[in-house]
């Protein structure tokens, strides 16, 4: 027999290539991976809203986590962590109902990594000038690289306002909820150091209106806060059904109340609420959400009966935060990829980021991701400051405003981003598609977006004080542009008269999100951002899509702004 002969003779041009082999092409003109790359100090807008709001103590701390964040390894935990979603088990092998949630050791690693570094605990742990500030930059940061696995870490760093309403509770959980450390086993709480806590509000029938919850407590002997109940009934969506404890919403004589349910009873047995099922979600694969039944499930009453909206709102407020938290994260995320491709990427002869059309799409996303930030980030500096009246009213008008707005802008940004990169942004191996899928549920959960605007009415109507603290705080920036004026009389007009408010509810939360962002960007960053801004967002001149900002900006200062550079 012949032996194989090589397919190219021309050995000379490619000396190191097997000569076994066809050489079909060099590859060229694909960007490198963005990793490696320290993802505090290469974001320029964080690292001035981290000094605006207080929290430039913790710049070195932050630029160690932005570098782990962005290590490659680090990055490849998020993604071994989605691509094996966790698989439920009822029972173990000898028949015993465990209702276990098996996950790949890649989330536990995540987990690790951000309960170490006190995303669930740190403002409360130590609490002042820049704590919440300096938090959700990690928590930023962190929930770039995965963010499924946040969602319990919202939950655990949520539930500490609302169980702090009953304090025999909270002395026998704060303490195990603030350790930083992550203890994933599925045994009682009283064998484990560090706990996690999760929330489960949603019915079938009801959903956001969880008045119409039919869950049953029942009284194991005396009635009242912090007694011990027995729960019947089911709930529709828990996420992290692993989670130690969960405040649930159930119904008593005197109406809908808060309790404490925990995953084991303290003699050691099951507590009786099963998980039916893990929901197969469209995104948000990492964390595991359920639907479960409660079969007479232990749990102890937090805060006063009938109270239960307003116990659990405490932690509520606090999720709709790291909501705000989160999408502005997504957007940070897919504006690195898009615009790390671009830099690195030609068509046409030219670099893609230097053409006009494309510098066009990119500053405009770039807009929309620091204006998230800074809003989101002030608002954190509000929570900092919450024994001070106007950033208690501001943070009361201000969260639901953003939560609707920030979350609603997301899909669509993760979506032109996807597009900047071109068809390699569509394939499962690069982030995109999972920032796209990720893109909606905050806007969905945690009270969906005309939740958030009926919520900013309720605001309106029961502290009519918000919506001047609002606009006094907004109209710190009067003067510095004549199309943020024109803008700001407008609204304050157009909120003259809000007797159809609930129908137009979505147009002026619109527009009172757009203008604290305007505001904040004139007051404080690049010149070239906020004039773009105010040119795209505040004059509405008819182009709904990405790359309108109009003849005059200057893409490329935004756009170089915004580029992380990988060594
Ligand atoms: C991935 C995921 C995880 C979740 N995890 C949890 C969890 O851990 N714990 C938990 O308790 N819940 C959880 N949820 C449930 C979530 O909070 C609810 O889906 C959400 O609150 C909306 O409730 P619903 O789905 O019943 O929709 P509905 O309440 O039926 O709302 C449907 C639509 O109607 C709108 N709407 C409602 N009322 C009005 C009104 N008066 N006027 C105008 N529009 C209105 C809503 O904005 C929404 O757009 C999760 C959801 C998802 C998607």
């Amino acid at each position: 027999m012949n032996a194989p002969q090589p397919l190219s003779q021309d050995k000379t041009q490619h000396p190191g290539d097997d000569p076994y082999l066809a050489v079909t092409h060099e590859v060229f003109n694909q960007p490198t991976a963005l990793e490696n790359y320290n993802l505090f100090a290469q974001d320029r807008a964080l690292q001035e809203a981290i000094d605006r709001e207080g929290a430039g103590a913790a710049t070195g701390d932050l630029k160690q986590f932005g570098a782990l964040a962005g290590a490659a390894e680090t990055i490849e935990l998020g993604f071994r962590a989605n691509e094996n979603k966790p698989v439920f088990n009822t029972h173990d092998r000898f028949g015993h109902r465990i209702d276990q949630v098996d996950f790949h050791p890649a989330y536990h690693q995540l987990m690790s990594i951000a309960m170490e570094n006190g995303l669930h605990s740190s403002p409360w742990t130590n609490p002042g000038t820049g704590a919440h500030v300096a938090r959700a930059a990690k928590y930023y940061m962190h929930s770039q690289v995965e963010a499924a696995h946040c969602c319990p870490i919202t939950m655990t760093f949520a539930a500490i306002p609302s169980i702090r309403k009953q304090p025999e509770l909270a002395a026998i959980w704060e303490n195990k909820i603030l350790a930083n450390s992550y203890d994933p086993r599925n045994l009682p709480d009283g064998e484990k150091q560090s706990v996690t806590i999760g929330m489960a509000m949603t019915e079938k029938q009801g959903g956001s209106d969880v008045r119409a919850n039919t869950t049953r407590a029942y009284p194991i002997g005396a009635e009242g806060p912090g007694q011990a109940y027995e729960l019947v009934g089911h709930k529709w969506f828990v996420s992290a059904p692993m989670c130690d404890a969960f405040l649930v919403l159930a119904q008593t004589k005197s109406g809908l109340s808060c309790f404490l349910m925990p995953r084991w009873r303290p003699d050691g047995s099951k507590n009786p609420w099963q998980v039916q099922r893990l929901k197969n979600k469209m995104g948000n694969i990492a964390n595991a959400s359920s639907e479960a039944e409660l079969r007479g499930a232990l749990a102890w009453m937090v805060g006063e009966e009938g109270r239960g909206v307003p116990t659990i709102i405490e932690m509520v407020a606090m999720t709709r935060f790291d909501c705000m938290i989160g999408s502005s994260a997504g957007m940070r995320q897919a504006l690195a990829q898009a615009s790390h491709h671009c830099h690195h990427r030609s068509a046409f002869g030219n670099r893609l980021s230097d053409q006009p059309l494309m510098q066009n799409v990119l500053a405009d996303l770039a807009l929309e991701s620091e204006a998230a930030l800074a809003y989101t980030m002030r608002i954190a500096r509000s929570l900092d400051s919450q024994h001070l009246e106007h950033e208690r009213l501001l943070a009361r008008l201000a969260t639901p405003v953003g939560k609707y707005w920030i979350c609603k802008r997301v899909p669509n940004h993760a979506y032109e981003s996807m597009e900047c990169i071109g068809g390699s942004g569509v394939m499962e191996d690069c982030i995109m598609p999972r920032l796209l899928r990720e893109s909606p549920v905050n806007a969905i959960w945690e009270g969906s977006g005309n939740v958030q605007c009926l919520d900013t009415l309720r605001a309106l109507h029961k502290e009519p004080d918000t919506l001047d603290a609002f606009f006094s705080e907004a109209a710190e920036a009067r003067g510095s542009d004549a199309r943020f004026d024109r803008f700001l009389a407008q609204l304050q007009n157009d909120f003259a008269d809000i007797s159809d408010f609930e129908y137009r509810a979505r147009n002026l939360v619109d527009r009172l999100a757009l203008l604290m962002q305007a505001s904040l960007l004139l007051r404080n960053s690049d010149p070239a951002v906020a004039d773009a801004f105010c040119a795209s967002r505040l004059e509405h001149k008819g182009g709904l899509n990405y790359g309108n900002l109009p003849s005059g900006t200057d893409p490329a200062a935004i756009i170089k702004r915004a580029t992380p550079v990988v060594e």
